[in-house]
């Protein structure tokens, strides 16, 4: 009986002692998998960021995951990329060419919600930069500039032509509404200026706007008598950021050049 129970004691700090270590064993085997799995992901990383630039045949660079379309009617490169069209590095939506319906601004100046889905909050960072500073200089000039309609979603259009096209008919609308997808709005690169007077470039502060707009990258995105390039009636109140360098181009010393003719790309739904 003695001897037993001397025996007992030293059995149940070895089961103890078993079981600890069983149990480090199996912790060590279900950590082991899981640093694999960290070690394949940022493989995986290294190499997607390794791949290269593609090139055109003329030696055109595309960003990865830019698919070459075509050339267009001036020789520039027609793209498509993230669900929208580019010419050369120049977005372009119009008639012919919309954004998927899940396009929004990549950078915009204030995060997009769902409950708010239009606003000049939430154009393009660069863009509201260049238009506060424009309005600023304007101001400084005794002029006042404010944005009546900024960026809009896809489902905003949508509801904005519904009705257009109900009150005036799908003809009468597509000469001044775009249908859903082929709005620029949608992009967070355009706004109204001022209302939508078709008059506004020949009021004082319309005409200080028409004279330094190209300064800070902005266009006059449907010009007078350009309707057939376009696919739009003049809108005296539609700029569009492309960068100073080509605003000043199209400016044209206030003889508007279109986007489209420039581009060499048509507007017009299929
Ligand atoms: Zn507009």
């Amino acid at each position: 009986m003695k001897r037993r129970r001397i025996k007992k004691g030293p059995i149940i700090i070895l089961v103890l002692v078993v079981v600890v270590i069983l149990g480090l064993i199996i912790g060590i085997i279900k950590l082991v998998p899981k640093n694999n799995k960290t070690k394949v992901k940022t493989n995986n990383t290294t190499t997607t960021k390794k791949v290269s630039k593609e090139k055109t045949k003329d030696n055109y660079d595309l960003r990865e995951g830019e698919e070459l379309i075509s050339k267009t009617t001036t020789g520039m490169h027609l793209t498509k990329y993230e669900g929208a069209y580019y010419v050369d590095g120049i977005l372009i939506v119009n008639k012919s060419y919309p954004l998927d319906s899940t396009y929004e601004p990549k950078e915009p100046y204030k995060e997009i919600t769902s409950d708010y889905l239009y606003g000049p909050d939430y154009l393009d960072k660069t863009v509201m930069e260049k238009f506060i500073s424009m309005k600023e200089s304007a101001k400084d000039a005794g002029y006042e500039l404010k944005i009546t309609s900024g960026y809009r979603s896809y489902k905003v259009q949508v509801d904005l032509y519904n009705n257009y096209a109900a009150r005036d008919g799908i003809d009468a609308a597509d000469t001044y509404s775009a249908r859903a997808g082929y709005s620029e709005h949608q992009s967070g690169l355009c706004f109204d200026l001022n209302g939508t007077n078709k008059n506004f470039l020949e009021t004082p502060t319309g005409a200080w706007v028409n004279e330094h707009v190209a300064d800070y990258g902005f266009i006059l995105r449907f010009p007078k008598d350009k309707e057939t390039e376009t696919g739009y009636n003049y809108e005296a109140w539609h700029f569009r950021y492309v960068g100073v360098e080509l605003a000043k181009k199209l400016y044209n010393n206030g003889n508007w050049i279109s986007l489209e003719s420039y581009l060499g790309v048509d507007s017009k739904y299929e």
